[in-house]
C-alpha cells in the first residue's frame, strides 16, 4: 500500500513570498482539532477548518469538521462525496480556511501524497505530528504549509506565527462525521 513517507518532495524552485494576511484560530478550534485527531487512535485523519474571510483576506475559523473518510496508519482519504456532504451544510459565505491532517511521526512536511490530496489551494494545510499527540507551544512541531507558485511551502516557526494566530475567545462549532 502506498504510504505518505514513501516519496520525498522536490525542494521549491522559487522563494516563499511573505503574506500579510492572518488566519485567526480560536483556542477552542485548536483544542477541538487535537481531540478529533486523537480520537481515532493510531490512524491518520483529516479535519477541515471553515470560517469567514474579510475583504482584505484576514480569516477567522468558526467551524471544525472531520468529514467521513477512510483512515489508515499511513494515509487517509476524504472522497469527493464526503466533502460535498460537508460543503452542502455550510452556512452562506463560509470558506475553507485550512486542511488539517495527522502524521504517524514527528515528520510534518507534506508528502507527495499530501500535495495531491489538497481540497483547495486558497486554504492553508497544517500537519499535526504523532496522530495528534502534540502539546508544544503553537506553532512549534506543526507543519504549516501555504501554496504559492504551484508549490506547498513549509513555513518556518517565525513565519507561521505571523500567518496563523491563536486567539483566546471565539465561537466554534465542532462536528465529527467519521
Ligand atoms: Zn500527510
Amino acid at each position: 500500500m502506498e504510504t505518505e513517507d514513501d516519496w520525498m518532495r522536490p525542494p521549491p524552485k522559487l522563494r516563499y513570498m511573505k503574506c500579510n494576511t492572518v488566519l485567526n484560530v480560536p483556542k477552542a478550534a485548536l483544542d477541538g482539532t487535537v481531540a478529533l485527531l486523537r480520537r481515532v487512535r493510531q490512524l491518520e485523519s483529516g479535519v477541515l477548518w471553515y470560517g469567514r474571510r474579510d475583504q482584505v483576506g484576514n480569516c477567522v475559523v468558526d467551524y471544525v469538521v472531520a468529514p467521513k473518510q477512510k483512515m489508515h496508519w499511513g494515509n487517509y482519504l476524504i472522497s469527493t462525496q464526503a466533502l460535498s456532504q460537508v460543503v452542502a451544510r455550510l452556512p452562506e459565505g463560509s470558506k475553507p480556511l485550512a486542511q488539517i491532517h495527522s502524521h504517524p511521526s514527528t515528520r510534518v512536511e507534506h508528502s507527495n501524497y499530501d500535495d495531491r490530496m489538497i481540497v483547495t489551494r486558497r486554504a492553508l494545510s497544517i500537519v499535526f505530528p504523532n496522530y495528534g499527540h502534540w502539546t508544544s507551544p503553537f506553532p512549534h512541531g506543526l507543519g504549516i504549509h501555504e501554496s504559492q507558485n504551484d508549490y506547498w511551502y513549509l513555513l518556518d516557526d517565525a513565519t507561521a506565527t505571523q500567518r496563523v494566530v491563536i486567539t483566546p475567545a471565539g465561537n466554534v462549532k465542532i462536528e465529527d462525521f467519521r
